[in-house]
Order: C-alpha cells, then sequence, then structure tokens
C-alpha cells in the first residue's frame, strides 16, 4: 500500500515554511495558513480563500487535512464527556473532556481538561489497566494527537484550557511524535496553551524521563507509581522489572531538579495489593525528597479483570497517613471522574474481539522497549 500523504497537523511551523519556500509562495502564507487551521478552525483547503487557488489545489494534492471523526460521546453527570474517535485507518482512540476537576491537578475551578491518548492500545502491559489488554497496536501520528483537541473543541463549542497525556497509550514510546504535538499545542501559531499546562504521564520509561528533562519547555510530569515498593510495582507493572524505583526516583529528582517542578505521584488503590499503611508510609518516604504531590485514585473496575477498589476507609486511612507526614495529596471522590481513570474501556466495548480477559497479551516481553 502506497504512503498516506503526510497530515498538515502534524507539521511544525519551519516545516510548513519550508514546504511552501519549496513550492514559491511567499513567506507570508505561513501564518495565513496556520490563521486557517488554529485560529479559525478551519480544515478544508478549499475554504481558505486568501490563499491563491493553484496554492489551495497544491495544498490538496500534498496534504491529508481534517479530524477524527467521532464515534461515540458518553457523558455523566458532572459534564465529564467521553469520545470515542475512529482515525483514518479505522482504528479507535478515546478522548476525555473533563470541565472543570479541581481533585485533579489542583484548584482552579474553571480549568478545562482534555485527556489525550497517545497510542492505540499499550506494550506495557499493567496487569490493571485496559488500554494494554489488547496490547500494542501502533502509534499515534502528531496530527491525531493535536487532532483530538481540535475535533473535542469542536464538538464541544469550549477551549481547552490543559492537556494531560493520560489516555491510552504510553507517551514516553512515542516520544517524537509526543513532543512534535506538544510544540504545536504550545506554540502561540497553534494552540496557545501554555507548557506548565500540559502534562505528560508515564508508567516510568526512566530514559526518557531524563531526556523530557532536558528538554526546554516547563511541561509537566506525571508517574503512574501504582506501587511504592519493588515488591509491589514488580507485581502490576512490568515496566518496573526494567526500571526498577531507585532509577525511577534518580531520573524523577533529575527532572524536579531541571524544571524546578515538583511532579506528581499517581497511585491507583487497588484493595490487598497497595493500600496498606506500609505502603502509604513508604510513599511518603518516596514523595517527599521530591516535594511530589499524590494523586490518589480509587481503581476502576475493568471488566474482566478480578482488581476491586478498597472500601472509603482504607482509602481515608491511606490519604491521612500522607497528610500526616506532611506530604500533599488528594483522594479522588467525584464518581464523574472514574470515567477519566479508565482510558481504554469505551475503546475494549467497541472492539468485540477485545472483550474477554483471553485475548489479554502482555506485549512487554515481545515488543522492544523504546526507552
Ligand atoms: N501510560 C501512561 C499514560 C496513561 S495514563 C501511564 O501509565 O501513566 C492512564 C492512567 O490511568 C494511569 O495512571 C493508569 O495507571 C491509570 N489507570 C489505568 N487503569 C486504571 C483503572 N482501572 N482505574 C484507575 N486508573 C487506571
Ligand atoms: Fe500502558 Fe499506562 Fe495502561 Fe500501563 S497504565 S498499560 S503504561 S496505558
Amino acid at each position: 500500500m502506497p504512503d498516506a500523504p503526510p497530515h498538515i497537523l502534524g507539521l511544525s511551523r519551519p516545516e510548513l515554511a519550508g514546504f511552501l519556500a519549496g513550492a514559491g509562495a511567499p513567506a507570508f502564507r505561513t501564518a495565513q495558513i496556520l490563521d486557517w487551521l488554529y485560529g479559525k478552525r478551519v480544515m478544508d483547503f478549499s475554504k481558505m480563500l486568501n490563499l491563491p487557488a493553484d496554492l489551495r489545489g497544491r495544498l490538496s494534492a500534498t496534504f491529508q487535512a481534517g479530524l477524527p471523526e467521532l464515534v461515540e460521546v458518553q457523558g455523566s453527570d458532572d459534564t465529564t464527556r467521553k469520545f470515542l474517535f475512529r482515525l483514518a485507518d479505522g482504528q479507535l482512540v478515546e478522548t476525555v473532556f473533563i470541565p472543570a476537576s479541581p481533585a485533579l491537578y489542583g484548584d482552579s475551578s474553571d480549568r478545562r481538561t482534555l485527556c489525550v491518548s497517545s497510542q492505540v492500545g499499550c506494550a506495557y502491559g499493567c496487569k490493571f489497566c485496559a488500554s494494554g489488554l489488547d496490547g500494542w497496536k501502533r502509534n499515534l501520528t502528531t496530527a491525531e494527537i493535536v487532532g483530538q483537541l481540535l475535533a473535542v473543541e469542536a464538538h464541544t463549542g469550549e477551549r481547552v484550557s490543559n492537556i494531560v497525556f493520560m489516555g491510552m497509550g504510553e507517551p514516553f514510546a512515542n516520544y517524537q511524535n509526543l513532543m512534535r504535538a506538544i510544540e504545536i499545542l504550545n506554540s502561540p501559531w497553534g494552540t496557545g496553551i501554555g507548557a506548565r499546562k500540559i502534562t505528560v504521564s508515564t508508567s516510568g520509561l526512566v530514559t526518557k524521563i531524563r531526556e523530557f528533562a532536558d528538554q526546554p519547555l516547563q511541561t509537566r510530569l506525571a508517574i503512574s507509581l501504582h506501587g511504592a515498593t519493588d515488591d509491589v510495582r514488580n507485581r502490576i507493572m512490568p515496566i518496573n522489572t526494567r526500571f526498577p524505583l531507585a532509577q525511577l526516583m534518580d531520573a524523577c529528582s533529575h527532572y524536579s531538579l531541571r524544571k524546578k517542578q515538583h511532579l506528581t505521584f499517581e497511585l491507583i488503590l487497588i484493595a490487598g495489593v497497595n493500600d496498606s499503611p506500609d505502603q502509604a508510609r513508604a510513599l511518603a518516604k518516596l514523595a517527599a525528597p521530591l516535594r511530589a504531590k499524590v494523586n490518589i485514585i480509587p481503581y476502576n473496575t475493568v471488566q474482566g479483570l478480578d482488581w476491586v477498589r478498597p472500601d472509603v476507609a482504607v482509602q481515608e486511612a491511606f490519604l491521612r497517613i500522607l497528610l500526616d507526614q506532611g506530604i500533599p495529596a488528594t483522594l479522588r471522590r467525584e464518581k464523574g471522574h472514574d470515567i477519566a481513570a479508565a482510558c481504554g474501556q469505551l475503546r475494549l466495548r467497541h472492539a468485540d474481539a477485545a472483550s474477554s480477559t483471553e485475548t489479554r497479551k502482555n506485549l512487554f516481553a515481545q515488543t522492544p522497549l523504546t526507552a
């Protein structure tokens, strides 16, 4: 099959300028086209009326345009909405829009957070997660990452203020496309979302955490920790056998030092796995030197998996231990956020083949890690 043409939303400003120079167009066309795409949100070259007809034709012949196709929207009481998109090759991805989420990353009440996917499926095979159930399919392109935001804004009529890479996939296993998408999402010529309002979540790809720390943007980092000791992490997160906690904590402190920013530890509480007082105390010891914030998220049931969330009393006791040790910690209680905490589930319902645990593949052992 011939390669699909490049997508216009995957181009940085210099790349677009380079193409236009090669096509003999004057330099000011770059700003005009970017304004159509990210200002006026017009994805159809034929409607870019201040461009000469031959340039419009040249653009249509060279680039794909358009946004991911909406398949389903699932809402919840507090208007958190989960979007299922179909990509050009038929693959499905999820994006979650969370209008005001004081419990998620801070206090501002008017933040509109978008949780975006970075891959179709996931190769890292964490034992509790729906995204990895059917293995890894492919990386999302830069245009597919940026397209999730533009499509949700087009459907909701609202502007996203914050982005979290906490949808399907491991963003750091798709580093190049991720960073290019962040450039576009962050740039004034793109969607202009401040770097401090963009958070990447990783299960712990140590080498990429370091690379992320060394790049110039003040982007934020969240670590899916889910266990405060190697034995607990090894049990539920295969990545930990490759990058154990000591290495992960070193990389985290490198990030904090380079960025002069505190990172966030995410901890899904799973009954009988990581919810003991000892785990809470061990977690406090990891968080304290980094001055990391801890987000406790009660486990969200995944069809076909047997894990359960602990009782509220256990959740609160865990939180209390952290707070008593002076760790800034929150416990996510609102029902609506459950939807955000379990990306991958809506897609699984649609992909019949992936609806049972029989299809669960841990590709960790088979897929070479890119980190
Ligand atoms: N791969 C990256 C980015 C995905 S983030 C990472 O793991 O950080 C998706 C978040 O949802 C992760 O913190 C993940 O651990 C969490 N998650 C996965 N399954 C969940 C479940 N059943 N209930 C609650 N959170 C879950
Ligand atoms: Fe992949 Fe993250 Fe899910 Fe682990 S938690 S399987 S790394 S998406």
